[in-house]
């Protein structure tokens, strides 16, 4: 990747590991790689992103922010479509100057360093989802990838790809990530009936996965109790609980979109 190209940051599935870009990382392979204020390069992978945002990073960066998941949606995303999906990608909206900066970024770094999103917290480690079909079960792939501008793959601190997960606290986020794929494997088939994604059902599943504090409400003060059997400690804990919360929104659109039933919630009318 050269300097001025936009480092594209997501996750992608794939059923050919070694056709992905990137070193892949077995369990005991090492890579070096040190980042830290003061390096040349100090944060030049902050601006110009294809910046993918998974719904459990909107959680964390609503809290952050002190404001609510859909003022967050409002003010710090775009909502696209691309063609290898009947769901829409949510990106991150880098801010409207010459270097196209994260909205994120101040002069001392990353102003949301705790809560950063899943991408960053892992960079210069990008992944894929291998989906087995034989076990019907996905796992994390892991590649070393820094762009060429970074220096800090010259630093001789050396890691493992589960040493540096632990290091930048994204072990949940991976497994969050691996719940929101599944979800998203069903979505290579267009669920709309010819409503497209657009319309209400696409609004709602929108809805229910990435603004979770409308889904809240929509779930807690509507019929939804009367028409779906939800187990009464996930009910208890969905009041507060916002991971609770969207594991029930991913059930429940698997659920209401493509009719996979599953432990989380189950239809009553049907
Ligand atoms: S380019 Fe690499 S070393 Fe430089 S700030 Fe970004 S992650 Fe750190
Ligand atoms: S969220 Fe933080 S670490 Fe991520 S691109 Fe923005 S400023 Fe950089």
């Amino acid at each position: 990747m050269v300097e001025g190209e936009k480092p594209l940051m997501k996750y992608v599935e794939t059923d050919d590991p070694a056709s992905m870009p990137g070193r892949l990382l077995k369990e005991t392979d090492r890579f070096c790689f040190r980042c830290y204020p003061g390096i040349s390069c100090f944060n030049r992978c902050c601006r110009n992103l294809n910046l993918f945002l998974y719904p459990y990073d909107v959680i964390r960066l609503r809290k952050c922010l002190a404001i609510s998941s859909g003022e967050f949606i409002d003010a710090y995303t775009d909502v696209v479509f691309r063609e290898t999906s009947y769901f829409p990608s949510v990106l991150l909206r880098m801010a409207e100057n010459e270097e196209k900066t994260c909205p994120f970024l101040s002069q001392d770094g990353c102003r949301v360093y705790m809560d950063r999103p899943q991408t960053c917290r892992a960079f210069p480690i990008e992944h894929g989802i291998y989906y087995d079909a034989q076990t019907g079960r996905s796992r994390l792939l892991h590649y070393f990838r820094p762009p060429d501008f970074c220096q800090g793959r010259f630093e001789e601190t050396s890691w493992t790809k589960d040493s540096w997960a632990s290091d930048q606290e994204v072990v949940f986020y991976n497994q969050m990530t691996l719940e929101w794929a599944d979800l998203m494997r069903l979505f290579q088939t267009d669920p709309w009936g010819g409503e497209g994604p657009d319309g209400q059902k696409g609004k709602m599943a929108l809805m229910a996965t990435y603004n979770i504090d409308a889904f809240r409400d929509f779930v807690l003060n509507s019929s939804f109790f009367k028409r779906y059997k939800v187990k009464p400690d996930i009910r208890l804990k969905i009041k507060s609980d916002d991971v609770a919360l969207l594991r029930l929104g991913i059930s429940w659109v698997k659920l209401f979109l493509f009719g996979v039933q599953g432990n989380t919630v189950k239809s009553i009318i049907f």
